[in-house]
């Protein structure tokens, strides 16, 4: 990605079919560069030929609904990395719930004041920034947003040298979604990916500390570094990860089924010591070993060993 696609004035689409969103465009276009849709045919021609930074969406059109707007751009690769704020008047929770479910960013209701949906704008477009710097450096996995294998080797060999050095533990989990092959086959590649970036979702808020790092090693296996975290406190973090993978609900693109999976987990603790020269690839090797054994006992489950 060039300097210029991060350093260039944002561009922002507007789609709604009456007049109201006119003031909108006046506040917005005085620091950004606006487009107006007046229909959600119109909005998915504008937003494929421009790819602007954000997208503003109303729900209620005439011909097609913001929510289906919505549902095209994810499903093409031009598309699918813009964010949407819907704007709107639907004030009912499963409307906005529904929104974020589709992938939608943010929801605001109207009547909202204009300088409040700029700083909400503002918001959104400084995570762009920083996401765009972020796969510029070639850290991130472009599909679950997630750090990739690279950025997770350099951050295990500091936080195992950290620990070392603290004599602190360290832990962490291997995961790997169960049976996604049968998920693939049965619902398609596409909603498989949609699947791993809601799995990526769910483990990024469950292992909550600003220390802990969750990476996408490859595939459908995810990685779960937990700095200064002991053996008592593991186990009881994977299993709640599991268990809310277990619980997570998702919805297939149209909507109308729901989609549910497991992960099984390898998970190892220690306090680092100078002498044990292997060191943490040994660690990384041990918590794959584990989660095969997790795979033999059944699946969906968390496999650990105390050390004593
Ligand atoms: P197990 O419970 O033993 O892990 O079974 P599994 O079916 O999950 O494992 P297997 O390794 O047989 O299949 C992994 C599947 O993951 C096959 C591959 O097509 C799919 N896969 C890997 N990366 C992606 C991806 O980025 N997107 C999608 N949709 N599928 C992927
Ligand atoms: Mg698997
Ligand atoms: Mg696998």
């Amino acid at each position: 990605m060039s300097d210029d696609s991060i350093n260039r004035k944002y561009s922002i689409l507007l789609v709604d079919d009456e007049r109201t969103n006119l003031v909108l465009d006046r506040v917005l276009s005085a620091e950004y560069s606006t487009l107006m849709a007046h229909s959600g045919g119109e909005a998915l021609k504008l937003a494929l030929e421009n790819v602007p930074d954000i997208i503003l969406l109303d729900v209620l059109m005439p011909d097609i609904s913001g929510f289906d707007v919505l549902v095209k751009l994810k499903d093409n690769p031009v598309t699918m990395k813009i964010p949407v704020i819907f704007i709107t008047s639907l004030i009912n929770d499963e409307d906005e719930e529904r929104s974020f479910l589709l992938g939608a960013v943010d929801y605001i209701k109207k009547p909202c004041k204009d300088t409040i949906v700029k700083a909400r704008v503002n918001t959104h477009l400084q995570i762009v920034h920083q996401m765009r710097l972020n796969e510029r450096l070639g850290t991130i996995d472009p599909l679950t947003d997630l750090h990739n294998r690279r950025s997770f080797n350099e951050r295990i060999d500091l936080e195992w040298k950290r620990a070392m050095r603290d004599k602190k533990p360290i832990s962490f989990l291997m995961t790997d979604v169960d049976n996604f092959k049968t998920y693939n086959d049965t619902y398609g590649h596409p909603q498989g990916d949609t699947l791993l970036k809601a799995v990526a979702k769910i483990l990024s808020s469950s292992a909550k500390r600003p220390a802990d790092m969750v990476a996408r090693l490859g595939g459908e296996e995810f990685g779960i570094l937990l700095p200064d975290t002991d053996e008592d406190a593991v186990l009881t973090i994977a299993e709640n990860i599991r268990k809310n993978v277990e619980a997570a609900q998702i919805p297939t693109a149209n909507g109308k089924t729901i989609t549910s999976v497991t992960i099984s987990i390898g998970a190892v603790s220690t306090v680092p010591v100078a002498s044990d020269a292997a060191g943490v690839d040994k660690f990384i090797v041990k918590a794959d070993e584990y989660l095969y054994e997790a795979k033999k006992a059944g699946r969906n489950r968390v496999y650990f060993k105390k050390s004593t």
